[in-house]
């Protein structure tokens, strides 16, 4: 173990590679061995599991995860890491380092050809801060293979991914993401572990991706627009953001479909759990109303 994720090799790394960190690429790296370690033992890592890292930096978690996974498939977009990997791995054989970024790769098609034979593939990662979401829905929309995640994140949106009904961070998102996996926030990390420090806390989410969904609506892609369009406007009731959503439709139609649901015509979407939207969702279809 060359202990990468310790402030003095860490330091080293940026004084000796001749290496600028670049804030456009979320590069904040993780200086603390316990909470490696904490994030590692969580991930329940075995001989047959293939674990995929988005962003492995110098390779700090990636030491962790190559000494427990079978294999390690590592996206990293900074070609200026690559070497500094290549290097802190060079006696490392089952690590495979792609310098690409994650949103611009079909996960399923790379599992196949970099993890042939995954009977268990999983993703434990620090995220770039800044396409946190845009990650997360690449993984539980595009790909079957996966089958949890475990990654760190802003506090504030381990709050909204994991948030229930009638609370303030609970929206669309929270919904889209309940739909396809369960949650659950593992622990905090306070910003003071990072290099260069951040100018937010953190947050480990276990994501269990749902292996089948028991009522799935009509039109799934649309479902989701449909849950956005919901919330689009806040402070509203989830009536009037209906009627700007479907605006060829009465007023008293669309509370007719609120009340077949058992729902105040006064609710807002804050309210609705995932299965009532489901359930509103498949009450505008069966009445041709969802477009
Ligand atoms: N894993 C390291 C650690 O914990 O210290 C670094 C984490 S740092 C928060 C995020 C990493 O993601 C950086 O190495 C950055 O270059 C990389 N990155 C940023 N955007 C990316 C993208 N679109 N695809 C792949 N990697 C990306």
């Amino acid at each position: 173990m060359k202990n990468i994720g310790s402030v003095h090799i860490t330091n080293d790394i940026l004084a000796n590679e001749e290496f600028h960190i670049k804030k456009r690429f979320g590069q904040n790296f993780l200086v603390d061995k316990n909470i490696l370690d904490k994030i590692i033992k969580e991930a329940h890592i075995s001989e047959q599991t293939d674990v995929i890292e988005i962003g492995p930096g110098f390779g700090a978690l990636t030491e962790g995860l190559v000494s427990q996974a079978r294999r390690v498939l590592a996206y990293e977009i900074d070609r200026d890491l690559i070497p500094i990997l290549e290097k802190n791995f060079s006696d490392v054989h089952n690590l495979i380092l792609v310098n690409q970024d994650i949103l611009a790769c079909d996960i399923d098609a790379d599992i196949e050809r970099y993890l042939p034979g995954s009977t268990e593939t999983i993703v434990v990662a620090n995220l770039p801060y800044y396409i946190t979401t845009p990650i997360l829905m690449r993984f539980l929309e595009d790909s079957k293979q996966v089958s949890s995640l475990f990654l760190m994140m802003q506090a504030e949106v381990a709050d909204r991914v994991t948030s229930a009904p009638n609370t303030k961070a609970y929206g669309a998102l929270s919904v889209v993401i309940n739909y396809r996996a369960i949650t659950k926030v593992l622990f905090s990390i306070p910003r003071s572990v990072f290099i260069p420090r951040p100018n937010v806390d953190s947050a480990v989410v276990m994501f269990t991706i749902r292996k089948e969904i028991e009522k799935r609506p009509t039109d799934e892609k649309k479902f989701l627009m449909f849950v956005h369009q919901c919330f689009s406007q806040r402070r509203k009731t989830l009536l009037n953001n209906l009627r700007q959503a479907f605006p060829n439709q009465t007023r008293e139609a669309l509370e007719n479909h609120l009340i077949k649901c058992n729902l105040a015509v006064n609710i807002r979407a804050e309210s609705l759990t995932t299965a009532a939207f489901i359930m509103l969702w498949q009450n505008l279809v069966s009445n041709n109303i969802k477009d």
